[in-house]
């Protein structure tokens, strides 16, 4: 274990809490969104969205309600850390999800919590309720309620996580408008993710200074990694953002690790030879958390094949590319590794896959390329033969 990991513990720290929301009812709306942009937080879902931007834009709209949502549809391969945050630090998931509703004027909260996850009803429904309690007595006008999702990928997506909760089937929309103008019943909605919510939390008793010493100018603080693959220490890790892949490969690899895939199936796969110039973060990869680590005794097709029938079977089918892209796809490689195509048919799979970035209707479909690609154009030889 590196300097990194001692000096990182704001997520699971603990804190007084109601101490924190006692103070937040002292503070202008104003000061607290100054912590949140001073500390540079950017949504720890993996898009990066800066958190005082979204949190500014939904307060700036005229509306008779609002709305704040938890995304806590975990579903990403290889992530299991919201899991964990819910589990030990609900106290702080809920704390985050006041302070925005406070800043932003929204009398309800939602818990979007990942229908597999659904064990955690019960410890959950008890916290909140004493949580509206506490909200109650400091005279907050918040209630907070917690849904089940539906057990879909798409749904961690935030406008299909709205439709699901609006009773729809789980399906991406369009954008603009984007939900902090219209998002659940039409109304304006922030919609974080676990993790930036407990930030937030930490950011506004820290007054916003402590964040910032962490991390790079780009990716400001720190970040939550599930660790996990051909691991000597899997897990779930506080780090800084900044780091490059050989660090981390250091910290956490078996000795033979010859690629890491950043941010799951959605993320991008880099090989051993670029582990030194490749930094996390932002500037480098940005990951929502899922770090899997694999040596030299996994077979790099088999393991883009298990991504491309992830990927298959988790597209929700409305938009063209994404969902005959996605079958094309894995019948291609499927093809080329049983010698039924030509290896140079690749080249028209890469092609394919750069078309679903730019066609397809969400980030799903956007997103399949970047395993495709990383991993076709560094294991080359590993695909074909
Ligand atoms: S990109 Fe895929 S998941 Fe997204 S809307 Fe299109 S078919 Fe559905």
């Amino acid at each position: 274990m590196n300097a990194h990991q001692e000096r990182v513990n704001l997520i699971f720290e603990k804190i007084d809490t109601l101490g924190l929301m006692e103070k937040v009812m002292k503070l202008g709306n104003d000061k607290i969104l100054e912590y949140i942009k001073e500390s540079g937080l950017k949504g720890r879902g993996g898009a990066g969205f800066p958190t005082y931007l979204k949190w500014k834009l939904a307060a700036d709209q005229k509306s008779d309600m609002k709305y704040v949502i938890c995304n806590a549809d975990e579903g990403e391969p290889g992530t299991f850390k919201d899991r964990k945050i819910l589990e030990e630090q609900a106290d702080k998931v809920f704390t985050g999800m006041a302070i925005c509703a406070k800043v932003i004027g929204a009398p309800e909260g939602y818990v979007y919590l990942r229908g597999e996850y659904n064990y955690l009803v019960p410890l959950l429904t008890t916290k909140m309720n004493t949580f509206n309690e506490e909200m109650q007595k400091l005279g907050l006008n918040f209630t907070l309620y917690l849904r089940s999702g539906s057990g879909a990928y798409i749904c961690g997506e935030e406008t299909a996580l709205i439709e699901s909760m609006e009773g729809y089937r789980g399906e991406a929309r369009n954008k603009p408008p984007y939900p902090v103008e219209k998002g659940y019943l039409g109304k304006p909605t922030v919609i974080n993710n676990v993790e930036t919510l407990v930030y937030c939390a930490m950011i506004v008793l820290n007054e916003g200074g402590k964040f910032k010493t962490f991390g790079t100018e780009i990716s400001a603080g720190s970040k939550v990694f599930s660790v996990s693959g051909d691991a000597d220490v899997e897990g779930i890790y506080e780090l800084e953002l900044g780091m490059t892949i050989q660090e981390f490969v250091d910290l956490f690899g078996d000795g033979d690790t010859k690629a890491v895939q950043v941010g799951g199936a959605s993320g991008f796969c880099v090989p051993r030879k670029k582990f030194k110039e490749t930094i996390i973060g932002f500037e480098g990869v940005p990951t929502g958390g899922s770090m899997m680590l694999f040596n030299s005794t996994r077979s790099m097709y088999h393991i883009l094949m298990n991504y491309m029938e992830f990927m298959q079977e988790e597209s929700c089918g409305q938009c063209t590319p994404c969902r005959v892209g996605c079958q094309q796809l894995v019948k291609g490689i499927q093809a080329i590794k049983h010698k039924k195509r030509p290896a140079s048919y690749l080249d028209d799979l890469v092609k394919l896959a750069k078309t679903m970035r730019v066609a397809s209707k969400c980030g799903l479909g956007q997103s399949v390329a970047n395993p495709f690609i990383s991993i076709v154009e560094n294991f080359r030889e590993e695909i074909i033969y």
